[in-house]
């Protein structure tokens, strides 16, 4: 069937961002003609995928950078996504109930867990606190090796879905905005290389010549996003450092659970945790690194120019970085993180990480997972001269919105798409069915 070349909304980017944004719109508005461009032949190749991400549905319950307010509000955004998990049956098929903890380690770290757990109960009511005794029996390989005299500790739960597969995810959310608008259209291998604001319309330029029209654009685009906002003079106080994160995989199936260590909370990424891979049996995951990287997607061609675009690099940047590094904690962690990627050396001194959490591996128990990971758009904000901990979108309130989306952009894929949802339905006077929304996924 011919498709068209206009539309009333294009979504730019097909992975759990964009088909989250996909399947709000088909389900819970009255808007008809939608568009999704994906410049790859598939949903969710890149950042989404479970090859790329830690597969943690992040509520905030065990990652202690978070505040409790932080914590609160990402709860609301992860309990979207379960609900939509079980809405449509997906229990254990995408979506898995693996006892999550996060653990401390000496007895700094185990004030500290004992602390957080009672400020935590209220909210979070079904995290436990987890002693010695307890982990040797639930969690033995946390115990086994380790110096009788280090004092460990973990809040956690086992009631929680914790796992979960974002690409399928990202698969299903296209398959089920299909069965409730027909009309859709999903584009491959077509990337939009620009947008150009044409009266009250958006032209898209595609790589193929081709051109489309829409009255709404939501560029979800991972690390490219903010590019195409630079592109219209748009997110011009906001950088781009692309950071990427690896993995080692251990075939010795010692874990059982999802395990995060205790998170700096000068830093915006995940503390190195261990996990049973969803998606590889019998393989248990440690990591994610974290690298600045000069490209903006991890394993296609490195566009350096796209990459220099999207830092816009400036002199608050370089006081941003300059900022960053004269931290001790934040400089000892680049430089370690750095040597983690380094062939040779890597795995003994990625080890010593995990031995952190499972005492007995070795640097032969592990392998550094070649092609796994993807890279997290960190956003530096140049007004504030900071690095955001989380996405960031900008909302031109003129029919284009962008949105950056470092971890954990995955979880809070479908809060966003809420968001931008209502945006568009009040910009274009369509209706938003907010009680079917609310009843079905709040
Ligand atoms: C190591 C690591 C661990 C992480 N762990 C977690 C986690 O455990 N939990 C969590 O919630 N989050 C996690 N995240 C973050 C999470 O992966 C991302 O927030 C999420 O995948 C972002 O989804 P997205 O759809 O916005 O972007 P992406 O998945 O990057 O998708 C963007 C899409 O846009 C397409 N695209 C780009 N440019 C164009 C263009 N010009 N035209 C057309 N299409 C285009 C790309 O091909 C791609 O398909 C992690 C990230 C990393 C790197």
């Amino acid at each position: 069937m011919q498709k068209k070349n206009y539309y009333n909304v294009i979504i730019v980017g097909g992975g759990i961002s964009g088909t989250a944004l996909l399947y709000t719109l088909s389900k819970y508005t009255n808007i008809k003609e939608i568009a999704l461009f994906e410049k790859y032949n598939d949903i969710a190749t890149l950042n989404s995928n479970a090859k790329a991400n830690s597969q943690t549905l992040h509520c905030g319950d065990i990652e202690t950078n978070y505040t409790l307010k932080k914590a609160i509000k990402t709860n609301k955004t992860a309990t979207l996504l379960e609900n939509y998990g079980k809405l449509y049956n997906y229990n254990e098929k995408y979506m898995f109930k693996i006892r999550k903890m996060a653990l401390g380690v000496g007895d700094k770290e185990v004030k500290f867990i004992k602390k957080r757990y009672k400020e935590f109960k209220n909210d979070f009511p079904y995290m436990q606190l987890w002693n010695k005794k307890k982990l040797k029996e639930i969690e033995p390989a946390l115990l086994k090796g380790r110096d009788k005299n280090e004092n460990i500790i973990a809040m956690g739960t086992d009631e929680r879905y914790s796992a979960i597969d974002f690409g399928e995810i990202a698969k299903s959310f296209v398959r089920n905005a299909k069965k409730e608008n027909e009309s859709i259209d999903i584009y491959f291998n077509k990337e939009v290389e620009s947008i150009t604001q044409l009266g009250d319309k958006f032209k898209l330029s595609i790589n193929d010549g081709k051109y489309y029209f829409a009255d709404y654009v939501v560029v979800n685009a991972g690390a490219h996003s903010l590019l195409l906002a630079h592109k219209m003079g748009y997110g011009k106080n906001y950088s781009c450092i692309p950071i990427g994160g690896s993995f080692y995989y251990s075939k010795m199936n010692k874990l059982k659970s999802k395990v995060y260590t205790i998170q700096n909370p000068k830093l915006p990424f995940a503390a190195i945790h261990g996990d049973p891979d969803i998606i590889h049996d019998n393989t248990i995951r440690f990591g994610p690194t974290a690298i600045a990287l000069p490209k903006l997607e991890r394993y296609h061609h490195a566009h350096f120019i796209d990459f220099l675009d999207s830092l816009n690099p400036s002199s608050e940047v370089f006081n941003v970085f300059y900022d960053l590094l004269s931290d001790k904690d934040i400089r000892d962690y680049a430089i370690k993180n750095f040597l983690y990627e380094i062939p040779g050396i890597r795995q003994k001194l990625f080890a010593k990480e995990v031995q952190k959490i499972v005492p007995s591996l070795t640097k032969d128990d592990i392998t550094f997972a070649e092609g796994v990971g993807g890279l997290r758009p960190q956003i530096i904000d140049k007004k504030k001269k900071k690095l955001l901990l989380g996405e960031a979108k900008i909302d031109t309130k003129k029919g284009i919105v962008f949105n950056m989306t470092p971890s954990p952009g995955a979880t809070s894929c479908l809060g966003n798409a809420l968001e931008d949802t209502k945006l568009i339905c009040k910009f274009l006077h369509a209706t938003f069915k907010a009680n079917k929304f609310k009843k079905e996924l709040l």
